[in-house]
C-alpha cells in the first residue's frame, strides 16, 4: 500500500472551519497528514521533500486486516503516528465536538484507527465523520467507522446535521461556496495552498464519483477566488497554489480568472493535478496559463481506444489530445510541466491499448502517469462490476484499492503486467525528462 503528499490537504474541513467561525463557534484542526506539522518535526525531521512541496509521508509497517491477509503486500499508517495524534489530543481544551474527515472508501481503517485514538483520548467527546467515504459508503460507516454521527454529503447539509445533533440549530441559508474561503489561518507552517475554483462536473464518466457528490457544476465568482490567491502569497508566504477542480476550464471562468491574477498581480506557481479536459486547452488558455506560471498540468487522456472513450463518457478524444498538446506546446510548455494521466486496469482494457497510449505520450513528448483503476462505490462501472458479480456491494473497500486489485480480479490486469506497464512508463519519463 502506498501514499504520497502530491498535494493533499482536507479542504471540506478547512471550509467546516470557516463556516463554524462566521457562526461564532471556536475551531481547532489537527490535520495528520501535515508533513510539516512542529510536532511531527520533532519527532521525525526527515521531510522527504521533492517539488514544489510535495514529498513522501512518514510511514510505519502495521498489522494486515484480515481481508488482505493472503496478498503478498505489506499495510503501513501513512502521516502522524499513533503518539503524535495522542500528545496533539492532550493538548487541546474544552471540546464539545470532533469532526473527522475521509477521503478515500478503501482507506477507512485509517478513519476506524484515528477514531478509536480519539475516543480513547476523549471519551466523553461526541464525534461525527463526514467526507468522502462517508458519502459513498454511509451504511458501511455507520457500521464500522465507530463515529457516534455519520454525516454523508457535501455542501452545508452534513454540517447543519452535525450542528443539529449536538443541539444547535443552524441554517447555514447562504451561498458558502462564494462567500467563504477555505481557513488556511489553522495552519502555522503551510508550504502549499490547495483550492478549487468550481464545484462538480458537467460530465459523468463511467469510473469517476464527481456527479455523485456534486449535483451541478457551480464557479465561484473568479474576483474573489483572485482576491484569496494574492492574500495566501502575499500575506501568508506561499508560493505554490493547486486548483483540485474537477473541471476548471469548463466554461469562460478560468479565463477570467487568469485575467484577474494578472490585474492584481500574482506571484506564485500554480498546479493542476487533477486532470483538465483535453478539448477546452485552446491556444488563448494555453498562453495565460505560460503567462501565469503554471508548472504542472495534467491532461485527461484516460484511453486511446475510441470505443472505449466514447463508453466511458465521451470526455476526450486523441483529436483533442493532439490540439491541446500543440497549444500548450506553442505556449513553451515542455515534458517537465505537462503530463496525461492515462488509466491501468480498467474494465474491458487490453495491455495494448496502454502501450498504445504511452505511445502516443512519446510522440507528443509528454510525460506519462499512469492511473490504476479503483471501482468507486456507487459509479456506473461499480454497479456494472456488483451486477456481474466481480465483487460484492458488501465487500471490503481496502480489497479495492488499486495496488490489492491486481491481486484478485481474475479478469483484469495482473501484478506483473501492472509493474511491466509502470517501468514501461517511468522510463519513458525518464527519458523525455533527461
Ligand atoms: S471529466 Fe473528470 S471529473 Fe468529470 S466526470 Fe469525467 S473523470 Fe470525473
Amino acid at each position: 500500500m502506498s501514499a504520497y503528499d502530491y498535494w493533499l490537504k482536507p479542504l471540506g474541513l478547512l471550509y467546516i472551519s470557516s463556516l463554524l467561525k462566521h457562526i461564532g463557534i471556536q475551531s481547532i484542526l489537527i490535520d495528520c497528514l501535515d508533513r510539516y506539522d512542529d510536532e511531527l518535526i520533532t519527532f521525525s525531521p526527515k521531510f522527504g521533500e521533492k517539488y514544489y512541496g510535495t514529498g513522501k509521508f512518514l510511514e510505519s509497517e502495521i498489522p494486515k486486516p484480515r481481508s488482505i491477509a493472503s496478498i503478498p503486500r505489506r499495510f503501513k499508517r501513512f502521516g502522524f503516528p499513533e503518539e503524535v495524534l495522542r500528545k496533539k489530543i492532550r493538548q487541546v481544551k474544552n471540546v464539545d465536538c470532533v469532526f473527522v474527515t475521509s477521503m478515500m472508501t478503501y482507506w477507512h481503517y485509517g478513519v476506524h484507527d484515528t477514531i478509536r485514538i480519539i475516543k480513547d483520548e476523549m471519551p466523553s467527546v461526541p464525534v461525527v465523520l463526514g467526507g468522502v467515504y462517508a458519502t459513498l459508503l454511509p451504511e458501511h460507516a455507520r457500521r464500522y467507522s465507530g463515529a457516534d454521527k455519520v454525516c454523508p454529503g457535501t455542501g452545508t447539509e452534513p454540517l447543519k446535521k452535525a450542528l443539529g445533533f449536538l443541539g444547535i440549530n443552524e441554517t447555514l441559508d447562504f451561498d458558502w461556496f462564494d462567500e467563504l474561503d477555505p481557513d488556511y489561518s489553522v495552519y502555522k507552517s503551510a508550504r502549499y495552498a490547495v483550492l478549487i475554483s468550481s464545484l462538480g462536473c458537467p460530465f459523468k464518466c463511467t469510473y469517476c464519483a464527481s456527479s455523485l457528490l456534486w449535483n451541478s457544476f457551480v464557479r465561484r465568482d473568479p474576483v474573489k477566488t483572485a482576491r484569496f490567491v494574492k492574500h495566501l502569497t502575499a500575506s501568508k508566504g506561499l508560493s505554490d497554489i493547486v486548483f483540485f477542480d474537477d473541471a476548471i476550464l469548463v466554461g469562460s471562468g478560468f479565463k477570467r480568472l487568469m485575467e484577474e491574477f494578472e490585474r492584481v498581480g500574482i506571484k506564485a506557481r500554480f498546479h493542476l493535478p487533477n486532470g483538465v479536459h483535453a478539448r477546452f486547452v485552446d491556444r488563448e488558455t494555453a498562453d495565460l496559463m505560460y503567462m501565469n506560471n503554471f508548472k504542472t498540468i495534467r491532461i485527461g487522456l484516460e484511453t486511446s481506444d475510441p470505443a472505449m472513450q466514447n463508453s466511458t463518457g465521451g470526455k476526450v478524444n486523441l483529436d483533442d489530445i493532439f490540439v491541446a498538446i500543440e497549444n500548450l506546446s506553442a505556449a513553451g510548455f515542455t515534458s517537465r510541466e505537462i503530463s496525461a494521466y492515462i488509466m491501468v486496469n480498467l474494465p474491458g482494457q487490453s495491455e495494448e491499448d496502454v502501450l498504445t497510449s504511452l505511445r502516443i505520450c512519446e510522440e507528443l513528448r509528454i510525460s506519462p502517469s499512469l492511473n490504476e483503476f479503483t471501482p468507486i462505490p456507487g459509479t456506473v462501472q461499480w454497479k456494472e462490476l456488483t451486477s456481474g458479480g466481480v465483487f460484492d456491494e458488501d465487500i471490503d473497500p481496502l480489497l479495492l484499492d488499486n495496488s490489492i486489485l491486481p491481486y484478485w480480479w481474475k479478469e483484469g490486469f495482473s501484478p506483473e503486467a501492472v509493474q511491466r506497464l509502470k517501468e514501461k512508463a517511468w522510463s519513458l519519463r525518464r527519458r523525455l525528462n533527461d
